[in-house]
């Protein structure tokens, strides 16, 4: 059986493990002991597993892609291709997103009683959250901090920075074409040594996954709070619609136009990266993954893959912009504040620059979201009313954030003059 066809029944059984559990015995016991002895850790082992190797492969794969394009015009050029592509992409999916927030106006579906009880529901959640934003720089602060002083003390955290990685791989990267190639040789055997071994690791991890994406779906399903997708129902629809419009609309047109490829084989090559990023909601965690694929089963070479992909999965979040856009204008719906167009172009813009900023980690774009609204003038604490049902749609987005990237690559390889494999 293939790979993603034993990842998908891991996903379907710990789903109907889930909400099975969760309508017949909510809360009980022995359900609780089940999610925090078994599922929960054993979910989070195997997060820790692909995303414990991500700071080695960025590094190596980064500097070495910039490495093997060699030469600095190339690179300049590729760079720039695949950073417009970025923000192009990414704009056109936040306004897909506006434009049906504005025609379906969730917020004003949302009963006066139900926003008093989210509110005071996820109080707690929405406070730390709110606190944790208090201490992030987001502004001139965030530009200066994408040059490390320090790399090691950049990735020494929980949450690392990745725009400081990416920047301190690249610039070793253009270094290493740089210098004596006898003298860069040694340096290059130990990346791709690095980049092997961390292939072999993910295999191991990616051997694991049927039953990992089992404990990470049921330990979701299990507790999810289904009334609350009812209370929130337009919402959801609107960022569903959006996403899926995305998704199966403007992906398989750019896939046609830049990379003459048949959208539907595409879809059917990248199946397991779709699956490893709904399961687990990261595109840090599916970046070996989506890395492996495209080589494999795509055939982009391995320069291209090196140094687009590691970018994209930080920097490259359709989905997450989307869901920005239309969350910022759902609130300002819910609390009566009329946007005008101005302020909706901001919108815009930030959703943009904070999903190239939001950690790929599960819910990394809520920090920065948190910061959007305050900027056009929305309590924070609004966020309360949404984290409910995050996780469900930060399955949906990390799908349309990991397929952009590679949507991107794919563009890259063709306009460089390579083919895709068939
Ligand atoms: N979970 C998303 C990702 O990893 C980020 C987010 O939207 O919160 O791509």
């Amino acid at each position: 059986m293939s790979r993603h066809s034993k990842i998908f029944i891991g996903l379907l059984l710990g789903a109907i493990a889930g909400v099975f559990s969760n309508f017949f015995f909510p809360a009980t016991p022995f359900l609780l002991f089940t999610q925090q002895y078994i599922t929960d850790p054993l979910g989070k082992i195997f997060l820790n597993l692909l995303i414990m190797m991500v700071i080695p492969l960025v590094f190596a794969s980064l500097s070495l892609g910039v490495a093997q394009i060699g030469d600095l015009k190339k690179l300049g050029r590729i760079g720039f291709k695949t950073i417009m592509y970025f923000l192009i992409v990414t704009t056109i999916a936040v306004t897909i997103g506006l434009v049906l927030v504005n025609l379906i106006r969730p917020g004003d579906y949302l009963p006066e009683e139900t926003k008093t009880k989210l509110l005071l529901t996820y109080k707690g959640q929405a406070d730390e959250i709110k606190q944790s934003t208090e201490k992030t720089e987001f502004g001139i602060q965030t530009l200066v901090n994408i040059v490390p002083r320090n790399p090691a003390a950049a990735i020494a955290k929980p949450n690392p920075d990745m725009l400081a990685l990416i920047f301190f791989s690249l610039i070793v990267g253009i270094a290493l074409t740089i210098i004596d190639k006898e003298k860069a040789k040694p340096i290059i055997n130990l990346l791709e040594g690095i980049n092997d071994v961390t292939v072999v690791v993910i295999n191991m991890a990616m051997k694991l996954a049927p039953y990992g994406v089992f404990a990470l779906i049921f330990s979701v399903t299990s507790r999810f709070g289904f009334e609350l997708l009812v209370a929130l129902s337009m919402y959801v629809i609107t960022v569903l619609v959006g996403l899926a419009l995305h998704q199966f609309g403007v992906f398989p047109i750019l896939i046609k136009v830049f990379s003459d490829y048949s959208p539907l084989l595409f879809f059917r090559k990248i199946e397991t990266v779709m699956l490893t990023a709904f399961s687990t909601s990261s595109s840090n965690a599916t970046l070996p993954t989506t890395i492996a694929v495209s080589k494999d089963n795509l055939g982009i070479p391995s320069h291209i893959t090196g140094f687009v992909l590691p970018l994209g999965a930080t920097m490259n979040m359709n989905g997450t912009a989307l869901f920005e856009g239309v969350t910022v204008l759902f609130l300002a719906q819910v609390f009566g504040i009329h946007l005008s167009i101005g302020v909706q172009l901001i919108v815009v813009l930030m959703s943009v620059l904070t999903a190239v900023g939001s950690a790929g980690v599960p819910s990394g774009s809520i920090p920065l979201l948190v910061i959007v609204l305050t900027m056009v003038g929305i309590p924070a604490e609004g966020i309360a009313i949404i984290l409910g049902v995050d996780r469900l749609l930060d399955m949906c987005r990390t799908v349309l954030n990991v397929t952009g990237d590679i949507t991107c690559a794919a563009y890259i390889t063709k306009t460089e003059g390579f083919e895709l494999k068939k």
